[in-house]
């Protein structure tokens, strides 16, 4: 049966993503803003549920072909406008199809929700209820009287509750209802991920010159007409105190009657970051919304209601935050913005970072990005004019930027004390001795190793094989307190090997080491150190990571020994030494960015000594001391790095001068997948316009990973839109075998 509306809209059903369906608008919604908003509609026999992109009027007699939308799910829409033209751009940009997008833009339990959203049946008093009304109901009707003798006015009670309390309660408050007493309503609790928590209010910080240039910046720009604003880049060095300025800027936009979205790595989440964020806001407190992935389903579910209900004026959260329903936002906050975690590798592929730059575009919001170690990408943009650089080179208070030691690994390791082989190669002796003399001081160290478990390899003294995953392309980690093999990323486990499975000798060792193994060390070493330790392994459960770090901050503990966990965002007075145990790890990976990723790594690790009113020190063991990215970070150096590296990727043509596109074919079968990687490179090849750059069909560094095995070809453009068509008007053309599945990926970072 059509609707006699002259409407119609175009639904991208969930479980049906190849489809275009069009629905026909019914009577009653027609004067509604319907794009964006979930929809229940028929399809087939069934009702199914999906995402409005577009309405447009209906065409001569197409209107009897189309079937009605069967109702809305949640009156506003999860994806308004704005967020619906920036789907589109993401569509179009990452080569995407933009019901993934969209999909991607919804959390999955506010997708899946029957109603779009959880609620629970409440009741509540419609009216004060006389001595003498509630006697004669008694006589009545004893049973809704006792109901609504336990109703206080102005107090919700759950329908669940009083039927525990009642005996046949639904059927009472049915009547009750009907009579006018009560009112049945559906309830979303409130559950506030931070509300156990009493926050004091924080007052605004005196600002130093620069910071108080920062922000003039910033209000300019926040009072700049939509084209004539430019992101900002933010660029401070550690403990500078750029989340001091982000503050300022939001009150600002606060007061203004504006919204403001705050991103921020998922890793850097922690409670010190939130509770900074609700202490300084303590008025609007519960006008904050939080999402990280640590949070349960229904805090999720509340903080994502916040928004929706317009009551949430700031959004902090990682990545994926940036598609927060809000309205009205004035200022998006990208802070440490060379951060990788803010690209996303599943579908939909994309850059979080760059994403909130075209959201501000299409919101005339002020997009304010900061770091200690921009990317290049961002520091380029500063140089070509697209975006305004402001700096803070001073540390706040005037604290000291720390001293950084380089210790040569190529000999220290070899010094060997007594009884303590293998320890010299871990710890060396000048780091024990400034660890030693923390200790008796009553100062705090970090230790950083990017790398967990015991031992990263386990090997055959005998014929020199080494464990690997027989799934993945990588050796097994060592895990000692669980006794087990781990695949760091496939997780498969296995009890450990007494003989090699190659030559069976039982001469197996324990090559190299990761935090598990150094935490033991340590304790060794220094017997009456109080050692903490840092990684996923020993932060599985929610609370752990906040209370370790208050014990830290507590002075519970002399030395703090941990993964990337610890490497930013961490404000410790007391910290007066770090670590970097093997500064070498990220450089050897064949990857352009791996330069540029020990750089940003080593400033941030060594950002956390000296942060109070005593001088820090950085201790960096490395086997390479002379390496230029090791160099230039040992004397905070960011310039003199950005300049010798964007010279290298000029020469070689690698971004930020050109855009990469990474298209990878997997398989179970080795030979499909490279057989796919070929054919597609043959394709992509045969017209290749010149200014396009194109790799042989290669296998990926990780050639097999999850029973997968992975070939790759590697695209490079000046104009990632031209090539993206180039590779779609091939890749539309082949049929792959079902079992190979090609990705592409627009500015990828992963290249392994
Ligand atoms: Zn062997
Ligand atoms: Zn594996």
């Amino acid at each position: 049966m059509a609707s006699s509306a002259a409407l119609k809209c175009l639904v991208l059903v969930d479980e049906a993503p190849d489809l275009e369906l069009w629905y026909a608008v019914p009577d009653d919604l027609i004067h509604r803003e319907l794009r964006g908003c979930r929809v229940s509609v028929p399809l087939r026999r069934r009702k199914v549920q999906g995402t409005v992109i577009s309405v447009a009027p209906v065409e001569g007699q197409e209107g009897f072909a189309l079937r009605p939308i069967a109702h809305l799910l949640h009156p506003k829409p999860l994806v308004p406008p704005a967020l619906l033209e920036l789907a589109e751009w993401m569509s179009d940009y990452y080569a995407c199809r933009l019901e993934v997008v969209v999909r991607g833009m919804i959390p999955e339990m506010i997708r899946t929700g029957s109603s779009g959203f959880k609620t629970q049946k409440a009741v509540r008093l419609r009216k004060e209820v006389a001595a003498e009304e509630l006697e004669a109901l008694r006589k009545k009707a004893p049973r809704q009287a006792a109901i609504l003798e336990g109703l206080s006015p102005g107090v919700e009670e759950l329908l669940a509750t009083l039927s525990s309390r009642h005996a046949s309660a639904a059927q009472a408050i049915k009547r009750l209802e009907e009579d006018g007493w009560v009112e049945i309503l559906d309830q979303v609790q409130a559950r506030d991920p931070s509300r156990a928590e009493q926050f004091l209010a924080s007052q605004p910080l005196q600002l130093t010159d620069e910071q108080a240039e920062a922000l003039r910046v910033v209000e300019l720009d926040l009072e700049a007409e939509p084209a004539d604003k430019k992101p900002i880049l933010l660029k401070g060095v550690t403990g500078s105190g750029k989340t001091e300025v982000y503050l300022q800027a939001i009150a600002r936009v606060i007061d203004q009657g504006w919204n403001v979205i705050v991103l921020v790595p998922e890793i850097s989440l922690t409670p010190q970051t939130t509770e900074r964020f609700k202490r300084r806001f303590a008025l609007i407190q519960d006008r904050v919304a939080i999402l990280h992935s640590h949070l349960s389903e229904g805090e999720r579910h509340d903080e994502w209601r916040k928004i929706l209900d317009g009551k949430a004026r700031i959004t902090i959260g990682a990545r994926s935050a940036i598609f927060a329903p809000m309205e009205k936002v004035g200022l998006i906050v990208v802070d440490e913005e060379h951060e990788n975690t803010y690209k996303q590798e599943n579908p939909p592929r994309y850059q979080g970072r760059d994403v909130a730059v075209v959201r501000g575009r299409i919101e005339g919001a002020t997009v304010l990005l900061g770091s200690a170690t921009p990317s290049l990408e961002s520091w380029h943009n500063t140089q070509n004019g697209k975006y305004k650089l402001v700096e803070l080179t001073r540390r706040a208070d005037d604290q000291r930027m720390p001293v950084t030691r380089i210790i040569d690994m190529r000999s220290e390791g070899r010094v060997r004390r007594a009884g303590q082989k293998e320890v010299a190669t871990i710890i060396s002796e000048p780091l024990r001795i400034a660890i030693d003399q923390r200790i008796a001081r009553g100062e705090q160290t970090i230790l950083f190793l990017n790398r967990r478990g015991y031992s990263p390899s386990v090997v055959c003294q005998d014929c020199g094989h080494r464990v690997e995953c027989p799934h993945c392309s990588v050796t097994l980690t060592y895990h000692e307190g669980d006794s087990r093999l781990v695949c760091h990323l496939c997780g498969f486990q296995r009890v450990p090997l007494k003989k090699c499975p190659e030559c069976k000798s039982g001469t197996i060792f324990l090559a190299g080491y990761g935090t598990e193994r150094v935490e033991q060390i340590l304790r060794k070493l220094f017997p009456r150190g109080r050692i903490a330790r840092i990684d996923t392994d020993t932060m599985k459960r929610k609370t752990q990571l906040e209370d370790t770090l208050n014990d830290f901050k507590a002075q519970k503990y002399d030395l703090l020994i941990g993964t990337q966990m610890i490497a930013k965002g961490l404000h410790f007075p007391n910290v007066t030494l770090v670590g970097v145990l093997n500064a070498d790890l990220g450089l050897h990976i064949p990857d352009f960015r791996a330069g540029e990723r020990t750089f940003q790594l080593l400033t941030q690790v060594a950002g956390r000594a000296g942060r109070g009113h005593l001088l820090g020190e950085v201790l960096v063991q490395t086997f390479t001391p002379h390496n230029p990215s090791i160099q230039y970070a040992r004397h905070h150096d960011f310039d003199g790095f950005a300049s010798q590296e964007m010279d290298a990727r000029r020469i070689l043509n690698f971004p930020p001068f050109v855009h990469v596109i990474l298209i990878t074919a997997r398989s179970e079968h080795e030979r499909r997948a490279q057989f796919c990687a070929e054919t597609l490179h043959k394709r992509l090849v045969s017209d290749l316009p010149p200014e396009f750059l194109i790799s042989d069909p290669m296998p990926s560094p990780l050639v097999r990973m999850a029973n997968q095995f992975r070939f790759q070809v590697l695209m490079r453009a000046k104009n990632p839109r031209r090539l993206v068509a180039h590779i779609r008007k091939h890749l539309d053309a082949l049929t792959f075998p079902e079992d190979v599945i090609v990705t592409v990926d627009i500015d990828a970072y992963n290249l392994s």
